[in-house]
């Protein structure tokens, strides 16, 4: 912490965005503050769906175990009609690859914010609830914020760094004048809990492309117990209509034709889905992530995990630059890599939220005899798992390296996919640090000396980074990770000697020839820090 400073990183909102942001904080080594205007946690279950890639993230940050416990594996997606199924998506059938979590796990959002407020916890941290900011401004070296208490009293801190997780309302985002890009749907969903006796497959989710309307029906924890996602033709968004259980009963009979009994309404909502996108995700020393970057439709159920990925992306740079670990310029790619994440996401859901809301008949039969057809191809079905999985993570140009790789993949800018390959390996990419894998070829094996020469060059750094040599065969007494049958330098296709960087959020960053340091030198003086000894 700088000693003008009151604290490294102030984070404006508790929800999933916010907490994942201060446990990463604390991970590295940064003093932190996390507000909530909020007296307590939030009770709803809005956002269900926990995707692949969010549950590697939840690994890495340590509270995977306790995600698991309180969701419920969501087995499968079925489309159907009126006349019956057109299409199934079986999630544990498709090609994850080497994804460790291959699912989709059905969790309410409070308790997802519960697992992580527990875990910021045990790391020794807290939310401060009650606290409302009101206004920042930034000033040389920090951000000065003015924090309203519930008693009504003022509080002013001084923050090196400020992250807005404030959500789709975000006064961080308002205060530093960022702007929204985007439009409203005009169209109006309601959405339900309640349980549903029906003949359904629990532990299933169903698309009801209907013509009345479509009507999505999420499993929750409880067996039994669902969410009814139901888009209401017609309505315009300053009609609130009453959400009650006859209403819902007549709406499920009619869109579905089955036989079903409701029961137990719980939570209800009505919304009009907006998609927005800030223009820009940094104003100086203040971000913006989660909902306070990105407002969307909750189809797809990708509003909360991409805030997590925001945050997971996001962190550790700061956290490098605020310890003087790394040149400002890492900064940069948060934006370079999250704000294209985020147009992407938002232009796939607005196109499936036009999707679902036809009205024509014809555009709806049209849509309904196509996805019949595109889902009997199991390389459909598999592109869809992946990109709703987020495991499609492509950061370019940003951080990954810009000298040209060596072929195979993953590439500089995708996902480790070493998780798989080895528990060994697993376990030691897990925490803050850098990874730099050393492989050795099939054939030939690198030197000593060649060894030393990259670790050498690793060890330079002030940031902390682990050198793993991998290598087909065990040799006595010198630090190696075995992998005798291959399968680690498959997984990062190692077929001749090669160096593979991976950032502390588990993405590769360079990928090239160990024996040649010259392109991995000079794309680490790019974004990281040499050691003070080091310093010209
Ligand atoms: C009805 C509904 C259904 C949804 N369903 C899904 C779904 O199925 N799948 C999915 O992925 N997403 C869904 N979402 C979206 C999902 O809930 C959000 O994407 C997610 O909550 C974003 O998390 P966040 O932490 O960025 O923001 P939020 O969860 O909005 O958290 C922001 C926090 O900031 C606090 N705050 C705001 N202003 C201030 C201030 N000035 N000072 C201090 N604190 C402040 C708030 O109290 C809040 O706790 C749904 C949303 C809604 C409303």
């Amino acid at each position: 912490m700088k000693a003008d400073t009151d604290v490294d990183v102030l984070i404006v909102g508790a929800g999933p965005t916010g907490l994942v942001a201060a446990i990463e904080a604390l991970r590295h080594g940064l003093s932190v503050r996390v507000v909530d205007q909020n007296e307590r946690r939030r009770p709803h279950s809005k956002a269900l769906v926990l995707h692949s890639r969010s549950l590697e993230v939840l690994d890495d940050l340590g509270c995977v175990a306790a995600v698991l416990e309180a969701g419920r594996e969501f087995r499968a997606l079925n489309i159907i009609d009126r006349g019956g199924a057109l299409g199934r998506i079986a999630f544990r059938e498709l090609a994850w690859g080497d994804a460790p979590y291959p699912m989709w796990l059905t969790i309410p959002q409070s308790e997802t914010e519960r697992c992580l407020e527990e875990r910021l916890e045990a790391l020794g941290g807290r939310v401060e609830r009650q606290l409302t900011l009101r206004t920042l401004r930034e000033v040389e070296g920090g951000v000065d914020v003015e924090l309203l208490r519930a008693d009504g009293r003022l509080e002013v801190c001084r923050a090196a760094w400020l992250v807005g997780c404030d959500g789709a309302k975000s006064d961080v985002r308002r205060n530093v004048g960022v702007e929204l890009e985007g439009d409203t749907s005009g169209e109006v969903f309601m959405l339900a809990d309640v349980t549903m006796e029906s003949p359904l497959v629990d532990a299933e989710g169903y698309n009801v492309l209907a013509r009345e309307g479509v009507l999505l029906i999420v499993p929750m924890k409880t067996p039994g117990q669902v969410r009814l996602i139901a888009h209401l033709p017609g309505v315009r968004p300053d009609q609130a209509p009453a959400i009650d259980l006859p209403m819902l009963q007549r709406l499920v009979d009619t869109r579905t034709g089955l036989p079903t009994k409701l029961s137990s309404l719980g939570w209800t909502s009505v919304f009009s889905p907006k998609h927005f996108l800030a223009k820009s995700l940094r104003a100086g020393r203040v971000f913006l992530a989660g909902d306070a970057a990105h407002i969307h439709s909750p189809v797809g159920g990708q509003g909360l995990n991409t805030g997590i990925q925001d945050a997971y992306n996001l962190m550790w740079k700061l956290a490098l630059v605020q310890r003087g670990l790394a040149p400002g310029a890492l900064l940069d790619t948060y934006e370079a890599e999250r704000h294209p994440v985020g147009e992407r996401m938002i232009r796939g859901v607005r196109r499936a939220t036009r999707g679902l809301t036809l009205r024509a008949g014809a555009a709806q039969w049209a849509r309904n005899r196509l996805a019949s057809l595109l889902l009997r191809f199991a390389r459909v079905r598999n592109l869809m798992g992946a990109a709703l999985g987020m495991l499609q993570l492509r950061y370019a140009p940003g951080l990954a390296a810009s000298t040209s790789p060596l072929a195979g993949s993953p590439r500089p800018g995708e996902r480790a996919t070493q998780q798989a390959a080895s528990p060994g390996l697993t376990h030691r990419l897990r925490g803050a640090h850098h990874t730099l894998l050393l492989f050795d070829g099939p054939r030939e094996a690198l030197a000593g000396t060649e060894v030393e020469l990259v670790s050498g060059l690793a060890r330079t750094l002030a940031a902390p980074v682990e050198v793993i040599h991998v290598r087909k065969d065990t040799v006595p007494g010198e630090a190696h990770l075995a992998d005798p049958d291959g399968a680690i330098h498959r997984a990062f296709g190692a077929d001749r000697p090669l160096a593979v960087w991976i950032r502390p959020d588990k993405v590769v960053a360079f990928r090239g020839d160990p024996r040649a340091t010259g392109p991995l030198r000079a794309w680490l003086s790019n974004f990281l820090s040499p050691q003070e000894k080091h310093r010209e």
